[in-house]
């Protein structure tokens, strides 16, 4: 299907509409790289925690910023990517409850997205990036040439990520699961700082009603669409 110029493509939307999977799955089918760039907020998020980081003192969540270091690796044999802090791999710890608490929080601080945003930058710096978020088409690639925004209804969100998480938490109640979209969702769409909004040339892609399949399909004629295909 290659023939012309790797671009990139924005994924941004609400929290639990299945953005990875689609992401994901353009990416496996384009040969593209899937980047995960909330997993970056959720890792500086682990770390704070760690280190009983208050957000509240700049100075020393500056500071510990220089200590961080971030490394995403691709295995999409495995359909994910693997993150890395400071050589740790932690892709699992970052799914817990406890840092979906405060990740918003986290995501909301200048400092904290000024750092995450230069390092999403330059991973797409030769294009052929796949990149899921909420600021993706916005701040991250504005210039993308397939931005897509991904919507579903609430209901449907907490189903799909209360089966994720009961996986590894079976105590998880249908409850936290809600409160914590709410809660990140508020905080994503209300903050200062590149708050999540769908870009003006985003294609909007509402999932409530359609399959995997479905959603590939519709996402690869938009694709083609842009690259002249
Ligand atoms: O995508 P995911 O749900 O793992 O992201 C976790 C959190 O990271 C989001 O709720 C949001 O607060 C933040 N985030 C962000 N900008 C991004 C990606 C994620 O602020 N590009």
């Amino acid at each position: 299907m290659e023939t012309h110029k790797k671009i990139n493509i924005a994924i941004d939307g609400y929290s639990s509409c299945g953005k990875s999977t689609i992401a994901k799955g353009l990416a496996k089918v384009l040969g593209y790289t899937y980047i995960d760039s909330g997993a970056m907020y959720r890792a500086i998020t682990l770390y704070f925690i760690e280190q009983g980081i208050d957000l509240a003192d700049k100075a020393r969540m500056q500071e510990a910023l220089q200590h961080i270091q971030i490394r995403m690796e691709n295995r999409p044999e495995l359909l994910q990517s693997l993150v890395y802090l400071n050589g740790r791999d932690v892709s699992a710890r970052i799914r817990d409850l406890d840092i979906a608490n405060v990740v918003s929080e986290v995501a909301a601080i200048r400092e904290v997205r000024t750092f995450a945003v230069a390092l999403q930058q330059a991973m797409g710096r030769q294009g052929g990036v796949v990149m899921d978020g909420r600021d993706v088409g916005t701040v991250i690639f504005p210039d993308a040439p397939l931005k897509i925004f991904m919507t579903a209804s609430e209901e449907v969100r907490v189903q799909r990520r209360y089966l994720e998480m009961s996986a590894a938490r079976p105590d998880i109640t249908m409850e936290e699961v809600r409160d914590n979209i709410r809660h990140r969702d508020h905080i994503d769409t209300t903050r200062e700082q590149d708050p999540l909004t769908k870009a003006a040339d985003a294609l909007v892609l509402d999932n409530s009603h359609m399959t995997r399949e479905q959603q590939l399909e519709l996402v690869l004629q938009w694709y083609r669409k842009v690259v002249g295909q």
